[in-house]
């Protein structure tokens, strides 16, 4: 009973501290996956953007930590300008990945960037990922 009880206002403090940093509502989702529909990086993400709020939406943000879906999220906009219930989900995303890194889980490691990359990378395309992708 205990741990139904914390688990429960686990997840109510990680909807809440969501909500904190997206100013969007995941629970007013309805499921219709137009946001998937829309997405053009739904393919090479671990959950589709339409899971990924139902899971929000159910304060399971600890299952989500390990994915890729919010760092291949491109912030095009696309499912935020089409969702039925008004939701901006690309601000969700930044929020999913603005408490990764918190917890300091760079996606990419500067450090482990051959030299050779380095090389051959815009320099404003390193700045740009730096930015997005680590700590
Ligand atoms: S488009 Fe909006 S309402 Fe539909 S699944 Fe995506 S977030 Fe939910
Ligand atoms: S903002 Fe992100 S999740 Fe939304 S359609 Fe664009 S890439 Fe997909």
């Amino acid at each position: 009973m205990t741990l139904m009880i914390t688990a429960q206002t686990q997840s109510l403090h990680s909807i809440e501290k969501l909500k904190e940093l997206s100013g969007q509502s995941v629970k007013v989702c309805m499921q219709c996956a137009t946001c998937t529909g829309m997405c053009p990086m739904a393919q090479e993400m671990d959950f589709s953007p339409r899971m990924v709020m139902h899971m929000a939406q159910f304060g399971l943000i600890e299952k989500l930590a390990g994915i890729n879906t919010y760092w291949k999220c491109a912030s095009c906009h696309a499912c935020s300008v089409k969702c039925p219930r008004g939701i901006d989900i690309a601000k969700v995303m930044e929020a999913l990945r603005q408490q990764a890194l918190r917890k300091s889980h760079n996606y990419i490691e500067p450090s482990e960037l051959s030299p050779e990359l380095i090389a051959e990378m815009p320099q404003i395309a390193l700045v740009a990922a730096f930015r997005k992708f680590t700590s």
